[in-house]
C-alpha cells in the first residue's frame, strides 16, 4: 500500500530526532505489514518536550477568549478537512473498521468547536459575602494548571486524545502527549496538520512516542502539572500513584466489565442488536464493551439461540472494506490474551456456544471469531476481568434484584445497558446500577455534551460535557476590601 516511513517526535512545531536509536515498528494488523516506525522516547526526549510546553504555556495562557475560540475553530476545520486521511491512518494502526475510524475522525472537529465556544462564553463568578456591610467583594476566576501530560491507548487514538486536548487547550494549558506504542503515527500527523493549517502556536501540542517506560517518565516528570490518562486499570493505578506523589491532579479513564441486562419485556430483536453493538463492534476493543450479558431466565434460551446465530453471521474481513462488520484484533499479543480467556472460560465451566477460532480464509494472525460463552457464572475470571475482545459472557439471572446485584458485583463501573419495555423498571434499574453511563434500549452511543467516565475501578473524573473543562483548570477566589479598614487582626472575619 505504501512504503515504510520513519517518524520522529513532534516538539515545538517540528519533527525532532530522539536521543536514542531504539525504534518501535507500526504494524497493520490485517496482514502484518510493518509500514512505519517511531522512536522509543527517552527521558531527555521527554525533558525537551516538557520544557517546550512550559515555555509555550506562558503565552498560550494569556490568549484572549476570542483568540482561543478562533484557534480551536481553526483546529476543527483542519480536522474536518483531513478526516478521511486520519481515519485511514487509524485503521492502518489498529485494524478497526475504516467506517468506524473515519466516523470518529469526522467527529473530532465538533469537540474543538464545543470547547472553543466554552472558552469564549464560560464565565467566572461573583459571590455574595456579608462581611463588612457589603464592602467586601469576592469573585472567582478559573486558571489553567500549566503543562498537561497525556497518555492514550490504541483503541480509539485520536478521539481519546481529543477528549483531553480540546478542554485542556480551551482552559489555557499546553500539552505533552505520549500516544500508544501501537498507534503513534496518527498523533504525529495530527500535530503536523495543526502546525501547517492552524494558528495554534508551536509548542502548545507536543508528541513524544515510546512504550510504557516513556509514559512512566512523563507521568513522573516534575515539570508536569496535570495528568490525563486513558488505558487499563493496572496502568491507571501507576499513573494515579505518580500523581499522588507529586500532588498533581489526575483524570483516569480506565477499563470496564460492563453488564447488559435483558428483561422478559425487552424487544428481543433490538436487544440482540444492542448486545452485538456492545460486544462485537470494534472487535470488542472498547472500554465500554457490554461484555457481561445478564439474561433473565424466562428469555434465556430464546436469547442464547438467536444471539449465537447472529454471532455466526458476523462478516469478518478487510477493515478497509465498508461491508466488513468485524476486523482483526489490533495486535498479536492482544489476540493471545483474548484466546487465553476463551480457554480459561471453558476450563472454568462455561460452554463455548460459538467462536474462539482464527478463520482459515483471512490473512495475518490477528483474526478471531465473535465468541459466545454461555453458562458463565459471575465469579468466573471471564466475568470479572476485562478481556478487551469480542467475547460475550452470558450469565442467567432470576429476577430484577438478582440482575442488579450481579450487575454491581464487579470491581468496575464504566457503563451498563438495560433492555426492557417497562419504563418504571428502566428508571429503577438505571438508578440502581453503579456505572458512569447507563443506556436503556440502546448501547454505545455518546455525545460530546454528556459526561463520560467511570465509577469504582473504571476511573476518576469525567471527560466530555461542560464539566470536563474543570478537569483542566483551578478556581481562584479573589477578595477585594473596599471598606478602607482592616478588622481586628486577632479575629478571623
Ligand atoms: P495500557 O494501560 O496498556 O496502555 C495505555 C497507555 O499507557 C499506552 O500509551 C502505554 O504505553 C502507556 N503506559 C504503559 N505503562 C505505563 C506506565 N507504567 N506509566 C505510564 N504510561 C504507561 O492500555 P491499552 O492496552 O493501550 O488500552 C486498553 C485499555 O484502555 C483497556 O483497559 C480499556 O478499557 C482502556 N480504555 C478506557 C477508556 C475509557 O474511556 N474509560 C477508553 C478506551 C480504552
Amino acid at each position: 500500500m505504501s512504503s515504510h516511513t520513519e517518524y520522529d517526535h513532534f516538539v515545538d512545531g517540528e519533527f525532532v530526532a530522539s536521543t536514542s536509536t531504539e525504534r518501535i515498528d507500526v504494524v497493520y494488523p490485517y496482514d502484518g505489514e510493518v509500514w512505519a516506525s517511531v522512536p522509543d522516547g527517552t527521558a531527555s526526549d521527554v525533558d525537551r518536550a516538557v520544557a517546550t510546553a512550559r515555555e509555550a504555556f506562558e503565552t498560550w495562557r494569556e490568549t484572549s477568549p476570542s483568540e482561543r475560540r478562533e484557534t480551536l475553530y481553526a483546529v476543527a476545520d483542519a480536522l474536518d478537512d483531513h478526516a478521511e486521511e486520519l481515519g485511514t491512518l487509524e485503521t492502518r494502526q489498529n485494524g478497526k473498521l475504516l467506517r468506524e475510524m473515519e466516523g470518529q475522525a469526522q467527529g473530532l472537529g465538533e469537540w474543538f468547536r464545543y470547547y472553543g465556544s466554552l472558552a469564549e462564553t464560560d464565565r467566572g463568578d461573583t459571590v455574595p459575602v456579608e462581611n463588612k456591610d457589603g464592602q467586601l467583594f469576592n469573585y472567582v476566576t478559573h486558571e489553567p494548571y500549566g503543562v498537561v501530560g497525556a497518555i492514550t491507548p490504541w483503541n480509539s487514538p485520536l478521539m481519546l486524545t481529543t477528549w483531553k486536548l480540546a478542554p485542556a487547550l480551551a482552559a489555557g494549558n499546553t500539552f505533552v502527549h505520549k500516544p500508544s506504542e501501537q498507534t503513534p503515527v496518527s498523533a504525529l500527523r495530527f500535530a503536523e496538520i495543526l502546525r501547517d493549517e492552524t494558528p495554534l502556536p508551536d509548542g502548545v501540542y507536543n508528541v513524544v512516542t515510546g512504550a510504557g517506560e516513556t509514559g512512566a517518565v512523563l507521568t513522573n516528570h516534575d515539570g508536569i502539572n496535570k495528568l490525563a490518562f486513558t488505558g487499563s486499570t493496572a496502568t491507571g493505578r501507576k499513573v494515579g500513584e505518580a500523581a499522588g506523589r507529586a500532588l498533581n491532579p489526575v483524570s483516569l479513564e480506565l477499563g470496564g466489565k460492563s453488564p447488559t441486562v435483558i428483561f422478559p419485556s425487552a424487544d428481543l430483536d433490538n436487544a440482540i442488536n444492542g448486545v452485538v453493538k456492545g460486544i462485537f463492534a470494534a472487535t470488542g476493543q472498547t472500554c465500554l464493551a457490554g461484555s457481561r450479558v445478564l439474561v433473565h431466565e424466562d428469555v434465556r434460551d430464546e436469547f442464547v439461540e438467536r444471539f449465537t446465530e447472529r454471532a455466526q453471521s458476523v462478516e469478518l474481513g478487510d477493515p478497509m472494506d465498508r461491508d466488513t462488520q468485524m476486523g482483526p484484533v489490533a495486535f498479536r499479543d492482544q489476540w493471545e490474551k483474548v484466546r487465553h480467556y476463551i480457554d480459561l472460560g471453558a476450563e472454568e465451566g462455561a460452554e463455548i456456544a460459538f467462536g474462539g477460532d482464527q478463520p482459515d480464509d483471512l490473512p495475518g494472525d490477528c483474526f478471531i471469531q465473535p465468541t459466545v460463552l454461555v453458562d458463565v457464572e459471575n465469579h468466573m475470571q471471564v466475568a470479572r476481568e476485562e478481556i478487551f475482545g469480542p467475547v460475550a459472557s452470558i450469565i442467567t439471572v432470576e429476577d430484577e434484584a438478582d440482575a442488579i446485584e450481579t450487575a454491581n458485583d464487579t470491581d468496575f463501573g464504566l457503563a451498563a445497558g438495560v433492555w426492557t419495555e417497562d419504563m418504571r423498571q428502566a428508571h429503577r434499574v438505571a438508578g440502581a446500577i453503579d456505572a458512569g453511563t447507563v443506556w436503556v434500549n440502546e448501547y454505545r452511543t455518546i455525545s460530546l455534551r454528556s459526561p463520560f467516565g467511570g465509577f469504582k475501578d473504571s476511573g476518576l473524573g469525567r471527560e466530555n460535557g461542560a464539566e470536563a473543562l474543570n478537569e483542566y483548570r483551578q478556581s481562584k477566589s479573589v477578595w477585594i476590601d473596599l471598606s478602607g479598614e482592616v478588622d481586628d487582626p486577632f479575629t478571623m472575619g
